[in-house]
């Protein structure tokens, strides 16, 4: 057995390594379906060499060309709020950072962002915003009404992190389709290192699995290189995947922002990121993963490239100009550099990949009201 080591992904820079055969076969038991246990994800994570990592790559795309094939889902991205209650460290809208351009987003500003991007073909409609107490309960299914009254067949997503299981039932019930959540981090430890006390681990995660018993498609997901992170944290983040099984996964990497707390901290790789995302790609092998904008911030073309490492999404940011600079969750948010549709479509295909405006639900997935 391999012993559990504090350093991840202290080869990775190496061009080969002498562990290769070993990482290779741990591989390729994922994709086997295997069920590798945390010894062999910490070795993987610890070992992994520049080739293998491309080994990885080639297997994850392979596995997502099977269920997909060369379509990239897209999804409308709207940011109704950047008021949030939350005290997490690490994020440039949490309550613990002053800012003077908070800004909540009203009907019929919604309602014209909504238009546009059904305009522009989009079929999915992906509602996030910090955690902010003025979106009650009653307001949001008196949205989402509005939303399925006018696009019944489009999907809702919404992404406002932690409600009640009664909370999330209503929003079913009014037509939400979809529920984005990420867990941050599935290590207990390292969890509550970066949030504050009233962000409770067990609590998040029970969110996830009321989500999941509801019925919405649900989106779980972490970051990577976080200050502290381990090899045995990022294993119980992939085995926490296994165990849940989301619909959707959403990876990025650990931006720092230079007005939290976690502000000396040093940003995650790319690299490292994607491996993670490759990772994901194999234990949950029909999964919607989005190529996240976080990844644009790391290199050029990060997202795009994602799409050839096992990720099947984009969502570019369809909110008025003026709100996306303040949605600044982390620094030098790519929204500036956001493509139009058509040049995000010819840069796809140039990968091969082609853009897919449908519904995109995950693979297998049955709509009772279609
Ligand atoms: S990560 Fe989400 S919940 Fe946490 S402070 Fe930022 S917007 Fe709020």
């Amino acid at each position: 057995m391999v012993k559990i080591v504090e350093k991840v992904f202290s080869k990775v820079m190496q061009k080969t390594s002498a562990y290769s055969n070993n990482v290779r076969a741990i591989v390729d038991q994922l994709v086997e379906g295997v069920n590798v246990s945390r010894e062999d994800i910490v070795y993987l994570l610890t070992y992994i060499s520049n080739d293998d990592a491309v080994y990885l790559f080639e297997k994850a795309n392979e596995i997502k060309t099977r269920f997909y094939q060369n379509r990239v889902f897209l999804r409308a991205l709207i940011e109704i709020s950047n008021y949030c209650t939350r005290e997490c460290y690490y994020c440039g809208i949490s309550g613990l950072v002053s800012r003077n351009d908070r800004f909540r987003m009203d009907r019929s500003t919604l309602m014209s962002s909504i238009d546009q991007a059904a305009f522009k073909g989009y079929q999915t409609f992906v509602i996030q915003g910090g955690e902010d107490p003025f979106f009650t309960t009653d307001l949001l299914v008196e949205y989402i009404k509005t939303i399925k009254d006018k696009y019944p067949t489009h999907r809702i997503t919404l992404s406002l992190g932690e409600k009640t299981y009664q909370e999330y039932q209503r929003l079913f019930d009014a037509g939400v389709d979809r529920y984005l959540l990420r867990h941050e981090s599935a290590s207990k430890k390292l969890y509550n290192e970066i949030h504050g006390p009233s962000m409770i681990f067990e609590k998040r995660r029970s969110c996830l699995f009321d989500l999941k018993r509801i019925g919405y498609q649900v989106g779980a997901g972490f970051m990577v290189g976080l200050p502290n992170q381990t090899a045995d944290d990022l294993a119980s983040d992939l085995l926490f995947l296994k165990e849940l099984e989301p619909e959707m996964v959403g990876i990025g990497p650990y931006i720092v922002h230079d007005k939290t707390l976690m502000k000396n901290a040093s940003s995650g790789g790319y690299l490292e990121t994607t491996i993670m995302v490759a990772l994901a790609r194999l234990i949950l092998p029909k999964a919607l993963i989005p190529a996240t904008t976080a990844l644009g911030v790391l290199e050029p073309l990060g997202r795009e490239k994602a799409l050839l490492r096992g990720a099947n999404v984009l969502m570019p940011n369809v909110s008025p100009k003026d709100n996306l600079v303040k949605y600044e969750i982390y620094k030098n948010k790519t929204y500036a550099k956001d493509q139009t549709l058509d040049e995000l479509g010819v840069r796809v295909g140039e990968m091969g990949l082609t853009l897919d405006f449908s519904q995109g639900d995950v693979y297998g997935w049955r709509q009772q009201n279609d």
